[in-house]
């Protein structure tokens, strides 16, 4: 049977560094720059507010809101056919940047923009993880 995530992608460039600091942590980790600290996400070789390629990829709260979302209802991506209507959350998190989430165990009528949320990691490869979306406001 077909399950969910069963094609694992494998990331290129900087999205491997984003990825590998991600999937050793258990924890998302965002970009940061070391010499003005701020976070860029997508990664990026150099900073776009001073220019630095000075940087690390620092563990995140895993504390968000949800800025926005979608509700998806067809698609043809076989792996996701069992979980329709899902819900693709972009998730501001507390520390600044935003990032593309799936939401988990949440009905798309709970859904809504300014929500508490938690984002949680699944490790998928050494280079790879999927970002969850959980109700709430999480700890640590
Ligand atoms: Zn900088």
């Amino acid at each position: 049977m077909i399950t969910p995530h069963t094609m694992v992608p494998r990331p290129d460039e900087l999205d491997v560094e984003f990825y590998k600091a991600t999937v050793a942590a258990n924890a998302l980790c965002i970009q940061r720059c070391q010499e003005c600290g701020t976070w860029t996400h997508p990664a990026r070789y150099y900073c776009p507010n001073c220019f630095s390629g000075k940087f690390a990829f620092e563990k995140m709260s895993g504390r968000a809101t949800i800025h926005s979302y979608t509700v998806t209802h067809f698609t043809v991506e076989p792996a996701w056919k069992p979980f329709l209507p899902y819900v693709t959350i972009v998730a501001e998190l507390e520390e600044g940047p935003r990032i593309v989430a799936s939401a988990k165990g949440m009905d798309p009528e709970q859904v809504a923009i300014g929500s508490s949320i938690r984002i949680v990691t699944e490790n998928k490869s050494p280079e790879f993880a999927i970002f969850w979306a959980e109700s709430g406001k999480g700890e640590g």
